[in-house]
């Protein structure tokens, strides 16, 4: 509280400082990987849909409205559509729908980056975080627990929730107390929830040239980079040197 005036918690607290913390723009990180992988001879195929995928024998068929591509290898990484599109089997995949809060405030210098971290806290209520005013809409603010299950993605409704809404509220009140309720923005977006929170990825349980990563339960993006390097490995060389047997997709069937 001393090193941030904006920030308030109850005395007792343990609190962690993590000085080489961050936050990642992830438009940005999405657009360098897509300029690496086009630089490296990908061919990228923007707005096209994946309708259907046949595991064959040794082979694989992607059908999409215009074409069949049959290939000698497959990397799949459909989020929350994973049950729909390439279902693995013994992998039980949950959607939560996440709600994400803006608020501005009134100064917006004092919640800059430069002077607000980004941060969590483990409370009683549930799991909150807030980042600092990047951008015009201000400050971020949202829960990582909770959230509703859903059946698939396409059941997003992208109305505000008044519950998720005042549980953040409530929470932004008691830590920034000085940001106020100005609210300047809101959506929602998809967790794909496993059992145990780590990931899926790995060679598919019944077809070794399908390899696949999805069900990254909230805390994927970071690891972008190391999970597209397990995936080239699997599907060039067969297998990794990288220790991802905790990710297996058979674990849960063990
Ligand atoms: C509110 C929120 C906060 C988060 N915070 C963090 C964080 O602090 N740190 C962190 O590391 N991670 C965080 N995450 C999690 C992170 O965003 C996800 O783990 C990550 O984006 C999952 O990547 P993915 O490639 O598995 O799925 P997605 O990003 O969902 O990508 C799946 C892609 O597959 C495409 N697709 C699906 N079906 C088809 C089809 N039939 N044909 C063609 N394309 C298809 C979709 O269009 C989509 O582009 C957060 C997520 C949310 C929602």
């Amino acid at each position: 509280m001393a090193r941030w005036p904006m920030l308030r918690f109850p005395i007792e607290w343990s609190t962690i400082f993590e000085p080489d913390a961050g936050c990642l723009f992830v438009e940005a990180c999405v657009r360098a990987q897509l300029q690496a992988a086009d630089a490296a001879g990908a061919e990228l195929r923007h707005g096209t849909v994946v309708r259907e995928i046949f595991c064959r024998e040794t082979t694989v068929e992607v059908v999409t409205d215009t074409e069949r591509v049959v290939a000698g290898q497959l990397v799949a990484c459909p989020g929350p559509w994973a049950n729909a599109l390439l279902p693995l089997p013994g992998v039980p995949l949950t959607v939560l729908r996440k709600s994400l809060f803006w608020y501005r405030p009134t100064d917006a210098t004092a919640y800059a980056p430069t002077n607000m971290p980004c941060f969590g806290a483990d409370t009683r209520g549930g799991f909150f975080y807030a980042t600092p005013a990047f951008d015009i809409r201000g400050v971020k603010v949202a829960e990582h627990s909770g959230g509703l299950p859903l059946s698939g993605p396409g059941e997003l409704n992208r109305a505000i929730d008044p519950a998720e809404q005042s549980a953040v509220e409530a929470w932004a009140a008691a830590s920034i107390p000085g940001l106020g309720n100005e609210r300047s923005g809101h959506t929602a977006c998809f967790y794909t929830m496993t059992p145990d929170s780590h990931a899926v990825v790995g060679q598919h349980p019944n077809h070794p040239q399908v390899s696949i990563a999805t069900g990254f339960s909230g805390h994927g993006f970071k690891f972008a980079p190391v999970i597209g390097e397990i995936l080239a490995d699997l599907s060039c060389e067969g297998s990794t040197s990288l220790p991802v047997d905790f990710l297996s997709p058979s674990r849960f069937s063990r």
